[in-house]
């Protein structure tokens, strides 16, 4: 394999993204925590999904023909057998392989798509620089911190003050805290953030203990190696002998028995030494469908701590902490219009920030809110779409012609309960608020009501022809 292919990455020349500059301030050193299989079922699960994503044909044409070349540093190479192919794959579908990748072990840089005329005949993957000695990958079962997600970055606000002092409790902690810790919130509101704030402040002060951080997924590839190497006994030791265990993503093995089994075997084991467990989800325990009741109700045990969606000040804050620590200077103004534009998440925020200052110093225009909005267009569009709760609950309540304030009221007449029920529906259907939270919305109703009406309205949607009417009519009402 000529290593001179793998100089020219493609990233470089597709800035702007938000996570080429990730990877450029993550200063640590070669990925040796993963081995030649790993990397190929890494590979397998990143084929699997765009297979899903792009459909039987696209996948056929674009994806099918690479191969896996294997791995520098924190560098990912695929091998493409022509030109063509490397150059569709690079601009249409190069930054979602790396998103995949990265999603699954953010240790990962870039994904680059060489040329390799032997591709095409010779189909089986060639390691290249791959760390393959099994003893030294048996140490790393965890994955690699980032060194950017500390405590001191962490802005604080009242959307995470709860879990960021739980946090902060454990990582000083001598003895067990809450066992387990869970924080959960919605995509991108800090929690890995958390979790490596919390590796790497128990690593820098208490370097004695041993401190695991891995994602569910990875738990579950490395589960599946062991049982392939009949080597589960190896798999069970590395876990039972950590002092901090964080397993980020939880949410990822519902549905999946065995990992779940595995997983809650692990679980009781160190819970019985009295090791502290840190674990994130995207929703609640008792929320997690597809989640074994008595793994569901372990989960709750401790401290479940949840993360808010951001208010308008934090995401300010954190804009404001992130150009204090670089080299840029922008406007307030501009940082104050993307606090306000940009609500989805802190990762899309960041992106945008990101966005901006690469855009001003590749193209050498100043940073102004035009210029802004220019380069922002698409992010700011999809932010704008997002309807609320609240437009969901005053449309509705226009539509039927009732008080707003009877959403929240006790009343269960038909006149007003139906259109409650028909705002419920709409929110699960509209939002990515999970059930709890939409019954707290009305008028702290429990989750068991939501699903009451989510079945009520879905029933008389069927058989209702009007009804279905409303909905449609309610729908279009909200994105005018
Ligand atoms: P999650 O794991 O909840 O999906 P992450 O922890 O990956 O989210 O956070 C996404 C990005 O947003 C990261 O770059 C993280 O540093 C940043 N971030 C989130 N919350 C905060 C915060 N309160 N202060 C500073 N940065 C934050
Ligand atoms: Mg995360």
């Amino acid at each position: 394999m000529n290593q001179s292919t793998l100089t020219k990455t493609y990233s470089s020349a597709l800035m702007p993204s938000p996570l080429k500059s990730n990877t450029q301030s993550d200063s640590s050193g070669p990925n040796t925590n993963v081995d030649t299989q790993t990397l190929e079922i890494q590979w397998r699960h990143v084929q699997s999904r765009l297979r899903t994503e792009l459909g039987e044909d696209l996948y056929n044409n674009w994806v099918k023909p690479l191969s896996l070349m294997g791995a520098d540093d924190d560098r990912i190479s695929l091998a493409a057998p022509t030109r063509f192919v490397r150059d569709h794959v690079r601009t249409h579908h190069g930054l979602r392989i790396e998103e995949i990748w990265r999603e699954m072990d953010s240790s990962w840089g870039s994904v680059d798509i060489v040329l390799n005329l032997d591709a095409s005949i010779s189909n089986a993957p060639q390691a290249v620089n791959v760390q393959t000695d099994r003893a030294a990958e048996q140490s790393t079962l965890g994955s690699a911190l980032e060194p950017r997600f500390t405590f001191e970055s962490f802005v604080l606000g009242k959307s995470n003050e709860l879990a960021y002092h739980a946090a902060i409790r454990v990582a000083e902690a001598d003895s067990v805290q809450f066992n387990p810790l869970y924080l959960y919130g919605g995509v991108g509101l800090g929690k890995t953030h958390l979790m490596h704030a919390i590796a790497q402040h128990i690593r820098l002060n208490r370097p004695e203990r041993k401190v695991m951080y891995l994602s569910a997924e990875k738990f579950m590839f490395q589960f599946i190696r062991a049982l392939r190497y009949k080597d589960t006994m190896a798999f069970k030791e590395q876990f039972r002998s950590v002092d901090v265990l964080m397993i980020d993503d939880v949410q990822f093995i519902s549905g999946k028995d065995s990992t779940q089994e595995e997983f809650f075997h692990t679980f009781n084991a160190l819970v019985d030494q009295k090791r502290q467990i840190i674990l994130s989800g995207d929703r609640s325990p008792s929320d997690l469908e597809g989640m074994e009741e008595r793994l569901r109700s372990r989960l709750g045990w401790g401290l479940v701590a949840d993360i808010h969606p951001t208010d308008y000040e934090l995401r300010l804050g954190i804009l404001q902490n992130k150009v204090e620590q670089g080299r840029d200077s922008i406007p307030e103004k501009v940082l104050e219009f993307l606090a306000e534009r940009i609500t989805s998440n802190v990762r899309e925020l960041e992106g945008a920030l990101n966005r901006v200052l690469a855009y001003s110093s590749l193209v050498g225009r100043p940073i102004s809110m035009e210029m802004a909005s220019e380069v922002l267009q698409d992010l700011l569009r999809a932010n704008d779409r997002k309807v609320t709760i609240d437009d969901i609950k005053r449309c509705v309540a226009e539509y039927y012609n009732v008080k707003m304030t009877e959403m929240d009221s006790a009343r269960r007449a038909r006149a007003i309960a139906r259109p409650r029920q028909i705002a419920m529906y709409m929110c699960k259907q509209l939002t990515s608020r999970s059930l709890p939270e939409i019954g707290r919305k009305f008028g702290g109703r429990d989750h068991t009501t939501v699903m009451h009406a989510l079945k009520k309205v879905e029933e008389l949607r069927q058989t209702d022809s009007s009804l279905a009417e409303d909905l449609d009519l309610i729908k279009r009402k909200l994105n005018g």
